[in-house]
């Protein structure tokens, strides 16, 4: 056999070529895929990793229509493990025989398939099943057709999902009308309401229910974890407590007393509005939501301010955690067919009948809202005598005093005040030396900051241990 000339046929490029020597190149003149826009460098196990065409299009339709990572959750599938966020304490908890039993109820518009059945799988999955009566889903007229077929495929070929009860209204109806839809079909002896993105945490279900137990008008919030609309990542929230200021906008805010225990009911002036759970009939005695809210907002307020006001109390309870998907803006308009805006319409509603006086302090927060109509109160008006509940200036005086009333910061006594000034300055506005140190402690506990690697180290990462007079939880501000 004559052997044939190597002509180059079997050269490779350079790129392609097997290098036995490969080993032997520097790391750092390996070629590095980095993601677009940075050098990071790219994790192949990387859960939102696009690899192709199709993975993109889910993702964009995703971000456009739901405002989060479609692909990521799509990859998750309809289970996952997340942390058991839960403080210490909570876990040796047990809780009482006969528990009241949970209607759950979950509206939508316009929800990822795989978000949406996670949220159903997850209260499921982590739920005593004799606790849970059914759950109700209620979907809110949404647009895509297809999510509808596949959502009624799976619930009538899962058997898992046989406790599912799928309703959807005539209309669209809004937020607030679905969610009064939605209770009136239901049997259980506790209102349960999530939103349809968010994922049950372990236990989650029965400190809810055992508050409400010990008083049909305690009505109750889970703390809300985050899951980040951009991986889907699950995170705990710190304990907070819920609030808002005068243009009826909801707020988080810090605790102001001190929390001894992490297990003890919280109690917050508002509720964030996706989460909590209420006796049923005490929901429809205290008169439901108010059902001339449109769309999206104010209904958390309302219900809050009825709750306290007519009552009832309202506590955030640390042993229930159940994540929810904080997104950057809402995917849907919340104006109406006359171009209104329907959260301030919604929020002047609120106002005109719980605020009385102090009506004036929203006004001057939203200019122009009282041009907007706000349509008929008469029925909330005489709910609200029906109830004899109290006035805004109670709820102030017992609920909330830390809000702020305009033009009346001093009522708390200007000398105290001065004296405050002169004995603190904030760190940040430094107008004198500091010749002092600090503590930095996290204002609900006993704990402060100290570095790991212990006092003078540089770049050590830093813990929270007890409080101690001690120099490793001195900090102090230098120059650079
Ligand atoms: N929703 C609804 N109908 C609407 C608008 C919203 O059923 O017209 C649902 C939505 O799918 C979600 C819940 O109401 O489950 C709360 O809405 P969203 O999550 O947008 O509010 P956010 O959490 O941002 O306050
Ligand atoms: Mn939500």
């Amino acid at each position: 056999k004559v052997e044939t000339p190597n002509d180059g046929k079997n050269k490779k490029a350079f790129m392609f070529r097997e290098d036995e020597e490969e080993s032997k190149v520097r790391d750092d003149l390996k070629p590095k895929l980095v993601y677009r826009g940075t050098d990071k460098e790219i994790d192949p196990n990387d859960i939102g990793l696009v690899k192709n065409a199709e993975d993109k299009r889910v993702m964009d339709e995703g971000y456009k229509n739901f405002a989060y990572n479609s692909l990521v959750s799509k990859r998750i599938g309809f289970h996952r493990e997340i942390n058991d966020t839960r403080h210490q304490h909570c876990l040796d908890k047990t809780f009482p025989e006969n528990l009241p039993t949970a209607s759950v109820i979950i509206c939508f518009y316009n929800e990822d398939f795989y978000t949406l059945l996670r949220s159903v799988f997850s209260v499921i999955r982590r739920s005593p099943p004799d606790l849970i009566k059914e759950i109700i889903l209620v979907n809110d007229h949404s647009d895509d057709k297809e999510l509808i077929e596949k959502v009624e495929n799976e619930l009538e070929t899962n058997l898992e999902l046989s406790i599912v009860r799928f309703f959807t209204p005539e209309e669209r109806l809004g937020l607030i009308r679905s969610r009064i839809f939605g209770a009136r079909k239901a049997l259980g002896d506790v209102l349960v309401f999530l939103d349809s993105h968010i994922e049950a945490n372990v236990e989650w279900l029965q400190p809810l229910l055992t508050r409400i137990k010990e008083s049909r008008t305690n009505v109750v919030t889970p703390v809300i974890d985050v899951i980040n609309p951009d991986n889907f990542g699950y995170k705990p929230s710190p304990l907070v407590r819920g609030g808002f200021n005068w243009g009826m906008n909801f707020k988080w805010e810090g605790l102001t007393k001190r929390v001894e225990r992490f297990d003890e009911p919280i109690p917050s002036p508002a509720m964030a509005g996706g989460l909590f759970a209420m006796d049923r009939e005490y929901f429809t005695e205290l008169g439901e939501y108010d059902p001339g809210l449109d769309i999206w907002g104010g209904e958390n307020i309302e219900i809050s301010f009825r709750i306290w006001m007519c009552g009832g109390r309202l506590d955030i309870l640390p042993c229930s955690r159940v994540g929810h998907v904080f997104r950057k803006r809402r995917p849907y308009t919340s104006t109406d067919e006359r171009g209104v805006d329907t959260q301030d319409r919604n929020a002047l509603r609120v106002a005109r009948v719980w605020l009385g006086d102090h009506i004036k302090h929203f006004y001057s927060a939203i200019t122009g809202v009282e041009t907007l109509s706000p349509g008929d109160l008469t029925e909330r008006f005489e709910l609200k005598e029906k109830l004899k509940c109290k006035d805004f200036s109670w709820y102030l005086n017992y609920v909330y005093p830390e809000l702020e009333i305009p033009g009346m910061e001093e009522r708390k006594g200007a000398k105290e005040k001065v004296e405050k000034l002169n004995k603190y300055e904030r760190w940040d506005q430094r107008s004198r030396n500091y010749t002092r140190s600090f503590q930095i402690k996290y204002a609900p506990s006993s704990l402060c900051l100290e570095p790991i690697d212990g006092v003078g180290s540089k770049g050590s990462f830093v813990k929270l241990s007890s409080c101690l007079r001690s120099k490793k939880q001195s900090w102090y501000q230098t120059d650079r």
